[in-house]
């Protein structure tokens, strides 16, 4: 079965998946809702203990912040061709993230209805159809997820950079400041006192 929506989770996966913002089009109007109504599934419907379990363990929020929550995302649903998580719909119908036309061909031709996958076998599953699609489709322009790639690389580099000066405050605390200058080439620092080198070189050099 072709996997379907599936969403980049942070940014481990951001270069293998696309976060849904990167998939937002503009559907025909009738077209989406005969999409939405095929994709849909009311999983109060479904009464097992594999939803009570998932309930509980699988919570999923609506990244595009629309305070929409959603428990048991790990379900999903199938037609048997194609298969997909039960949050797709409402990614669908309230922010316009966009599918693969060969999907949505199949969605609108359809007469089968589409059923809960009690145990999705993950030997299945084949995403390799939904990767190739994202790759060709996405902006790779969610600056949100961009940014914050970013604040993450900048916030490491910020303590990174913190603890080396506290680790040179430290040093030049317990051996003291001598009246020689620095050794290393092109600093005027002094060296620390019994060392050729000042605390900065010592640290940064090494
Ligand atoms: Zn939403
Ligand atoms: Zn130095």
């Amino acid at each position: 079965m072709k996997l379907i929506g599936r969403w980049c989770a942070g940014h481990e996966d951001y270069e293998l998946l696309a976060p849904p913002q990167e998939l937002v089009g503009q559907y025909p109007t009738e077209q989406k809702r005969a999409i939405v109504e095929y994709i849909y599934f009311d999983t109060n419907s479904v009464d097992s203990f594999a939803r009570m379990l998932d309930t509980y363990f699988h919570k999923h929020r609506c990244v595009f912040g629309c305070g929409t929550d959603w428990t048991g995302t790990s379900m999903h649903i199938s037609d048997g061709e194609w298969v997909w998580p039960v949050h797709l719909a409402h990614y669908v119908q309230q922010h316009d993230v966009m599918l693969p036309e060969q999907f949505i061909q199949h969605a609108l031709r359809s007469t089968d209805e589409p059923k809960f996958v009690e145990h999705l076998d993950r030997s299945q599953i084949d995403d390799t159809y939904w990767l190739q699609w994202c790759r060709e489709n996405r902006s790779y322009s969610e600056t949100e997820v961009i940014q914050a790639i970013r604040d993450a690389q900048d916030a490491s580099e910020a303590s990174r950079l913190a603890s080396i000066n506290e680790q040179i405050k430290k040093l030049e605390r317990e051996s003291g400041i001598c009246d020689t200058p620095c050794r290393y080439s092109g600093c005027s620092s002094m060296a620390l006192s019994g060392k050729a080198f000042c605390a900065k070189c010592i640290v940064e050099k090494h």
